[in-house]
């Protein structure tokens, strides 16, 4: 046994863990860079790959963690009555200036943008969506407003072709997509207090009042032909410049409409003003996490809006937002789960217990190439349905891949399925792995430091319990696949597609495992089981066919080039019952299909957890993880 110093630890002396700085999001992130060499061709990747590696390290600079610093320790307030007692002419919401920079460095990279940037074609939204998720876990949720503003510029995008070039909705559409410090936000404002799921109950009513010509202003944003009466419940983007939003007109049916927050009046001395167009703060919501973000409640009395879309078609209209924002949830809860991994691995590099590297203490080996394994899974879904929203974006570009959807009609199924699927499931994935990620930094993951956000866990975690929740819960979207699956043709042609695309594999057991999976879950969805049945049972649907088709992905991915640890990681999800995607599952098809043969306890497998999450072989020098079997080991 080594000499032990006699030497009292002090406040200020003894053994200190030191961390290295985390290292660039980009160029560290192997999952990532696999999945943009999957989907992008070789040229484009090529071109943007050095803005993704600026931005990587961008995200973990010593000024992006001040900012965010800045918003969590600076929390938004609402002021609304100056010292005499009147109420201002809008509610000010105080925001500090970390939070702002943030939604400026965003815009700057084209987090929103980079989606309506046709020189990317076909890629544009693979390579959006791969800056978001390098920005997402340091904007200290400015994701949020920026995710809603993507939604409102795609709504908008769909609509502008049958709108004078001179409409001011091509003025807020560059807005919303500048780089510049001129850019702006939307919110986006559907939840209500009689319910966020079910929004038919909605409270809030568009009256039809155009104003006459003679007092139109040059403000015409602000004077949208209806006005709106009503109270949201939830708004994220409070210090948004736009929303969308639901209202019933006199039919009791849901319209979408669009309308700025403030607007220009003339004062009592004949000067221009700003002043409320018809939003009051009601208050802002206390939360578990994303305190920065100025969540409020709002009284709407006589909001000036615009409608988007057809009258009583709100639902219709405004669904190119919610899959928008789900898929922007999706990356953003995604990414916080890789920052939690990439703290605790930069941890367990720093840190010795039992008088061994905590890196290669077997078990925590072992857990952390589990938790590799998990995201490698759930990139893949996310990935893939982003390729996918590109194919539907771009109808005349043909698809690279074989395993994409082959037709508008197949990619519009799939791409419904996957909204739904990939951001309930790896909501639920991400919340758990996160969790994994505190617990491997022991006592210190669980600290809340909000000055010190480099390597603060838990308010990942606390972040990370947000995204089951909004843009759908889980029983919601499980619930709503479901029933989109009953509809029409839309299992078979989920079928079609998905059994075509399990036929690519070459691997046989793999191959032989996925399509028995398959089957076992056709034959369970198509069961003369009465429609209520399986709707109880809706997550387990949604889960098992999230399991299936990350199988199938993991495998098709590690069969372009063989990879060693991309093989592995198939094998492991699809033969050995390992990663997976939680508990809600039906069992007997989520299982292992390989005999249990004692791989998983052999020396092959702790060098292959080594590879997974560490890309390196396993050092000769042996390590226990106890003191009595190293002690032994000497003897
Ligand atoms: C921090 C934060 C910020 C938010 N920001 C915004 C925002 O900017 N704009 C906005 O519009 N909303 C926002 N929301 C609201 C959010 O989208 C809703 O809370 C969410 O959609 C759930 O709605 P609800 O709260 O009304 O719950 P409910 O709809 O009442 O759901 C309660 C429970 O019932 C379950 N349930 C509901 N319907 C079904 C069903 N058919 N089958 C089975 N189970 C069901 C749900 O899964 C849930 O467990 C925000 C929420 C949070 C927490």
């Amino acid at each position: 046994m080594a000499a032990q110093s006699r030497v009292p630890a002090t406040a200020e002396s003894g053994t200190l863990t030191q961390l290295g700085p985390l290292p660039n999001t980009y160029t560290s992130d192997i999952s990532l860079q696999r999945m943009l060499g999957w989907y992008l061709p070789a040229e484009t990747l090529k071109l943007i790959e050095p803005h993704l590696s600026q931005l990587g390290k961008e995200a973990v600079s010593p000024q992006v963690f001040a900012w965010n610093t800045d918003a969590e320790t600076n929390l938004p307030y609402v002021k609304k009555y100056n010292v005499w007692g009147q109420r201002y002419a809008y509610d000010r919401l105080i925001t500090t200036d970390g939070w702002k920079q943030l939604g400026k460095w965003g815009a700057k990279h084209g987090v929103v943008s980079l989606g309506y940037d046709h020189t990317y074609g076909v890629y544009r939204r693979t390579i959006q969506y791969a800056a978001v998720y390098l920005y997402a876990p340091s904007s200290a949720m400015y994701r949020c407003p920026m995710s809603m503003s993507d939604g409102a510029a795609l709504v908008l995008s769909q609509r502008l072709k049958d709108l004078p070039n001179d409409h001011i909705l091509h003025t807020v559409f560059r807005k919303l997509t500048s780089r510049g410090h001129d850019y702006w936000t939307s919110g986006q404002w559907m939840t209500e207090r009689a319910g966020g799921s079910d929004v038919q109950n909605t409270e809030t009513w568009a009256t039809y009042a155009p104003l006459p010509q003679e007092s139109k202003t040059s403000d015409v944003l602000a004077e949208g032909d209806y006005l709106i009466s009503g109270f949201k419940f939830f708004s994220s983007a409070t210090d948004a410049n736009v929303a969308f939003l639901l209202a019933k007109t006199d039919s009791g049916k849901l319209s979408t409409f669009i309308a700025p927050l403030r607007k220009t009046s003339v004062g009592a001395d004949g000067k221009p003003e700003e002043v409320s167009n018809g939003v009051r703060i009601h208050r802002l919501k206390n939360k578990l996490g994303t305190k920065e973000l100025p969540t409020a409640e709002l009284e709407l009395k006589g909001m000036r809006a615009h409608l988007v879309g057809d009258l009583d078609q709100g639902i219709v209209t405004i669904a190119p937002l919610l899959n928008t924002t789900r898929i922007q949830t999706l990356l953003g809860t995604l990414s916080t789960w890789r920052r939690a991994i990439s703290i605790t691995k930069n941890f367990a590099k720093s840190r010795t217990t039992v008088g061994e590297p905590l890196w290669l203490i077997p078990m925590h080996l072992r857990l952390l190439a589990d938790v590799e394994v998990k995201h490698r899974g759930a990139i893949n879904l996310a990935f893939f349905t982003i390729a996918v929203m590109g194919l539907i974006e771009n109808p005349s570009s043909p698809a690279r891949h074989a395993h994409m959807p082959r037709d508008l009609t197949e990619a519009k199924v799939v791409f419904r399925v996957l909204t739904a699927t990939s951001k309930g499931v790896v909501s639920k994935m991400s919340m758990v792995g996160v969790q994994e990620c505190q617990e491997a930094m022991g006592g210190v993951g669980y600290i809340d430091e909000p000055d010190e956000p480099e390597f603060n866990i838990s308010r990942l975690l606390r972040s990370a319990a947000v995204y089951p929740i909004w843009e759908g819960t889980t029983n919601v979207l499980a619930s709503e696949l479901v029933r989109f699956l009953m509809k029409g043709d839309n299992l078979p042609i989920l079928s079609g597609w998905l059994g075509r695309v399990v036929s690519l594999i070459r691997t046989p057991s793999l191959a032989g495992a996925l399509k028995q999976a398959l089957a076992s879950f056709l034959s369970r969805v198509t069961s003369s089981r009465p429609q209520a049945a399986l709707l109880a049972d809706a997550r387990r649907v949604m889960f098992t066919f999230a399991w299936i088709l990350a199988g199938v992905l993991l495998t098709l991915d590690a069969e372009r080039d063989e990879d060693e640890v991309a093989m592995e990681i198939a094998r492991r999800w699809v033969l050995l019952g390992e990663g997976g995607v939680g508990e809600f599952v039906y069992r007997d098809i989520v299982k292992p299909y390989q005999c249990f043969d004692s791989t998983s306890g052999s020396d092959e497998h702790t060098r292959l957890d080594c590879k997974i999450a560490w890309g390196v072989e396993l050092p000769a020098k042996i390590v226990f993880g106890h003191r009595s079997l190293s002690e032994s080991s000497k003897l």
